[in-house]
This record gives C-alpha cells, sequence and structure tokens, in this order.
C-alpha cells in the first residue's frame, strides 16, 4: 500500500486536481492588473475595519483594470447567522463598493471562477488534500480531544512550545497500513499537513505594507480539512487565492502571524504565492491610550452607523481613503472638485501603523460633501433616509418645491454653506424654515446687543412697515436695511462704527439685522437672512415678528 492507496481509502471520489487547475484557467488580464477581494465570515456585521480594507482592495483593483471579488469564507458553521451574506452585500452596495464577482445574494453569483462561498467548495478542497496525502505532504490524524489536551497540559507544564509538531505529531508517524486500518474500522479523522518546516530556519517576507519581516519557519501540523469535511481557514486560502488567481491577498495584519503557515502551503501544494499586504486595524483613543476600533464598544464600528446617521457615502469612502495614504489630504486640497477615481492609491503609502479614529473628521469631510450637492440631490438623499428613519422628516419633504426653495439657500454659488454632516442633521438644520415646526416649538428667543422691548418692536415695525419689499433684489434689501439703520441712530457700516464707537452708542446695521434674524427664526446663527426672508414670505414674516414681540 502506498500514499496514493490511502489518498483514495480516504477521498474516493476527490477528482484530480488537474480538473480544477484546467477549469480555472489564469485570468487573461492586462499585465500588472491586481487581483484581489473581501473574504468575510457570514456573521451578518461589516465593520469598518473591513470596509477600510474594501475601500483599498477595490481601488487598486479598478486602478489598475483588475478585479475585486467577495468571497463568503463560511466554513465555521458555528459562526454563521441567518442572512449574514445578504448584509455583507447590501453593505457594499450601500457604498458602491459592490465587488465585480462574487455572492450577489444568499443564493446566486456572478464571474467564472465560483463557488465563491466556501461551503459550496467542499469538493475542490478535498480534490486537493487528496493529492497532498498521495505525496506523502498530509495524513490523517486520529487524535481525539482529550488526548490532544492531554499532550497540550503536558507542554503547558514542562513549559515547551504548544502544537502538534516533531516528536508531539503522532499520527504523522503512523505507517500508511496502520491509517487504513483505522480508516476501515471506522475511526473518526482529520486531515493533516505534514510540515516540512524546521522551526529553527528563519524565512525572509516581503510584506507591501509592513515592509520585510522574517519569521520562523513553520512546524505545526495544522489541520486542512476538519471533521466535519471542511477545510480550514490557512487550506481554503491557498487552495481559493490560487484558483480564483488572487495576485495581491489584502487583509488585515491579524494574519501576518500566519505567513509562514502559508507560504508553506503554497509551497508544498505547488502554488505560485500571491503578493501580501496586512492592513493595520482603525484605532480609537481610550483614556488617553489606544485600542482598536470595537465592535463590542463603539457604535461606529459598524458599517451601518453611517447609513443610519445619514453620513454620504462618498464621506466614508472619502475619509477612509484619507487614513489609507497621507498625500491624500495634499491631493484634495489641489484638487477639491476631483473625483475619488482621479486619486491613485499606493499600497506602499499605507502606513505600517493603524490611523486613528476621527469621527469629526468625518464629519467635516461630510459637510463639504454635502455643501457640493444640488439642492436637489440633497433634497432626494434627505428624504431617501427620512423614508427609513425619520417619517416626521419625510412627511415635512412631501412638499418638493417648498423644500427645494429651503435648500437652495446659500447653494450653488462659490461658498456654499457647509452646516449639514448628515441626514439626520437636517431636521434640525431646516424644522424653523416650516411654520408647522416653528409654532410648535419652544422658542428661545437670544437677542444679543438689542434687547429692549420697545426697540426691538420699533425695529421690526419700521422694518415690516417701511422698508420690506418681496421684490427687492439682495442688494436693494442690503441698502434698505442700511438706511434703516441710520434712521435708527445705529451706523451704516459695521466698519465705521468700529472707528468710532462713541458716535453711535446705540451700535450698527449688524445689531440690527440681529433682531430681524432671531426675531424670525429664533436662531441667532443662521444662514443668509435675506434668502431667508425670500421663502419664507411676506404673511410669515409678519405673523413671526408678532409673535416675537408678544413673547418679549
Ligand atoms: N475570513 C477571514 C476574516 O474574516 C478572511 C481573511 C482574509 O482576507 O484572508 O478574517
Amino acid at each position: 500500500m502506498d500514499y496514493q492507496d490511502l489518498a483514495n481509502l480516504v477521498f474516493p471520489n476527490a477528482k484530480d486536481i488537474s480538473f480544477y487547475e484546467e477549469k480555472y484557467k489564469p485570468r487573461n488580464l492586462k499585465e500588472g492588473a491586481i487581483v484581489t477581494r473581501f473574504a468575510p465570515s457570514p456573521t451578518g456585521f461589516v465593520h469598518l475595519g473591513s470596509l477600510y480594507q474594501v475601500v483599498i482592495a477595490k481601488k487598486l483593483a479598478k486602478q489598475t483594470e483588475g478585479v475585486m471579488f467577495l468571497r463568503i469564507e463560511d466554513t465555521d458553521q458555528k459562526r454563521e447567522v441567518e442572512n449574514g451574506v445578504i448584509g455583507i452585500i447590501n453593505s457594499l452596495k450601500d457604498f458602491d463598493l459592490s465587488a465585480d464577482e462574487g455572492m450577489i445574494d444568499e443564493e446566486n453569483e456572478i464571474g467564472e471562477y465560483g463557488p465563491y462561498k466556501q461551503s459550496l467548495r467542499k469538493d475542490i478542497y478535498q480534490a486537493y488534500a487528496k493529492y497532498l496525502i498521495s505525496q506523502g505532504k498530509a495524513y490523517p490524524c486520529f487524535c481525539k480531544t482529550e488526548e490532544l489536551d492531554e499532550m497540550r497540559q503536558k507542554q503547558e507544564n514542562a513549559k515547551i512550545r504548544p502544537g502538534y509538531y516533531g516528536v508531539w505529531a503522532k499520527c504523522r508517524n503512523l505507517t500508511v497500513e496502520e491509517a487504513a486500518e483505522k480508516i476501515k474500522k471506522g475511526e473518526s479523522y482529520i486531515i493533516r499537513l505534514k510540515s516540512p518546516g524546521n522551526e529553527e530556519r528563519k524565512i525572509k517576507h516581503h510584506d507591501l505594507i509592513k515592509g520585510n519581516v522574517d519569521f520562523p519557519e513553520n512546524d505545526q501540523d495544522v489541520v486542512l480539512i476538519k471533521g466535519d469535511g471542511l477545510p480550514t481557514y490557512h487550506f481554503a486560502h491557498a487552495v481559493d487565492d490560487h484558483l480564483m488567481r488572487t495576485t495581491h491577498v489584502i487583509r488585515g495584519d491579524e494574519w501576518l502571524s500566519s505567513i509562514p503557515l502559508h507560504l508553506q502551503l503554497f509551497q508544498v501544494l505547488g502554488f505560485k504565492t500571491p503578493k501580501y499586504a496586512h492592513i493595520s486595524p482603525i484605532m480609537k483613543e481610550d483614556n488617553g491610550g489606544k485600542r482598536k476600533l470595537s465592535k463590542r464598544k463603539d457604535p461606529e464600528a459598524s458599517v451601518s452607523f453611517y447609513t443610519e446617521q445619514g453620513i454620504p457615502k462618498e464621506a466614508v469612502v472619502e475619509y477612509l481613503l484619507n487614513i489609507a495614504n497621507s498625500n491624500f489630504e495634499s491631493w484634495r486640497k489641489a484638487n477639491p472638485n476631483a473625483s475619488l477615481d482621479d486619486f491613485e492609491l499606493k499600497i506602499e503609502k499605507m502606513s505600517v501603523s493603524g490611523a486613528l479614529f476621527d469621527i469629526v473628521k468625518i464629519l467635516d469631510i461630510a459637510k463639504t460633501v454635502i455643501s457640493k450637492y444640488s439642492a436637489e440631490q440633497i433634497y432626494n438623499e434627505a428624504l431617501e433616509w427620512a423614508k427609513v428613519y425619520d417619517k416626521h422628516l419625510e412627511e415635512l419633504l412631501q412638499n418638493k418645491n417648498y423644500a427645494m426653495q429651503v435648500f437652495g439657500i446659500e447653494r450653488g454659488n462659490a461658498k456654499p454653506r457647509k452646516d449639514i454632516a448628515k441626514w439626520s442633521d437636517v431636521y434640525q438644520n431646516i424644522s424653523y424654515m416650516y411654520d408647522s415646526e416653528f409654532s410648535n416649538q419652544k422658542v428661545n428667543y437670544e437677542y444679543q446687543k438689542i434687547t429692549d422691548k420697545e426697540e426691538i418692536t420699533k425695529i421690526v415695525n419700521t422694518y415690516m412697515n417701511e422698508y420690506y419689499d418681496a421684490k427687492d433684489d439682495k442688494q436693494t434689501w442690503f441698502n434698505k436695511i442700511k438706511d434703516m439703520a441710520e434712521k435708527l441712530g445705529y451706523a451704516r457700516e459695521v466698519k465705521e462704527w468700529k472707528k468710532s464707537p462713541e458716535t453711535w452708542p446705540k451700535g450698527h446695521v449688524g445689531d440690527i439685522s440681529t433682531v430681524l434674524r432671531v426675531a424670525l427664526t429664533g436662531r441667532s446663527n443662521t444662514p443668509d437672512l435675506y434668502e431667508i426672508m425670500q421663502v419664507l414670505g411676506k404673511e410669515t414674516m409678519q405673523k413671526r415678528y408678532e409673535t416675537a414681540i408678544q413673547a418679549l
């Protein structure tokens, strides 16, 4: 009996690997094209750090006319949740980061290199495991859990490196006859790698992000195929990334220490190794220290947080590019209106240590992103968001014509307003423009310099009776406010007043506008007052000013 006979006994139905090598041909892409992937477990949860990986993977693939595919890694069936796959697919869609190949819903997929769900690739893994057994490079292991526990205990007591290797790898030395007999007797088993490594020797490896690293060789006879017939992550990684013709493995740096094993697997399988880029996690400041952004502790670790808050997807993607390459910021300054597609991401420029999460920065980017939207775009996106998350806002937005006027205030000009960072800000941002809301709100009129009841009444009445005219253009309107200031004993220009405040003890034109603004909107900080007046119209203004006077 030889290794081939043992292999046949273990996997009688597995195909020869030449079948798969032939089926999944090298991709016909242009020189330098990057083929990479996003390979999540279907836990339904997408971490911001995973989205970060996707942004990088997708961008590199796009830049080089390559491919980014989605592979569902569901070999650990304990971790699976219902609808886990669709949750991931939808999250990618939400950020315009859908994969070029892979699963498109719970059942269907696109692409020639599938199945893209590992649990459907059992035959493939078994074919490669069979091949290794036939070469004497893998073997069935019959050790029971209790035996392994006992072994670990012994190693621990003797302070020896733990694991299944060297003299500890009991089943490695079974003859093929012994192994065959156990199988025939019906003993259960798993398949292990017969590691050719030696702990004393070092391997050198170049990681695209981490640079040159060296590690001791792997000498562990790791599990390739588990008791349920499914592969371990390590084995599946080697087989899949080979057959799917991945050129670059871009993944979290928690896998960096597995490099010696992975390189060894590629070597024993006779595969060309891909390039590796291990991404540092996104960090968060915590009590003066730093820790990883945590799924358990930080709501903002989940990508659904951004969708729920209504932070535009472009802002999140832009933020992630920002932390990916430190030159992004200066590129953005030089090209404020360029599409993100025009930025060339360089993997070698990614930082070795993890970037610090910064929500202020995200919101700041979001404000800029939204400031460039047209009123119509804002209307559409806010409405889409409101339909899911804020029914009241949805109702408010039913009158599109009016909403467009509100969103149009100080927009479409050279310096558009930057006061909305997320769709969940919109209600608070515009509610005072709606009488239905304003009349129900408890308004706290915070007048600033001018607080005297009579003076305020006089300003408001004079304005409405003598100066207001809906047909005025902005310049005329402003000149009239100045005229009114002068008439009421205030400085026409703030500049003049500053030069000699004693000449105008009552104040200046700005103080007058503040009164008109606060009494009209209940806020001291609003966009352009002229435009607000244009949108509200005479009747509403009259009503609001009366209410304000009553409240004095
Ligand atoms: N399923 C692995 C994970 O979620 C994938 C790592 C990889 O990209 O290879 O961590």
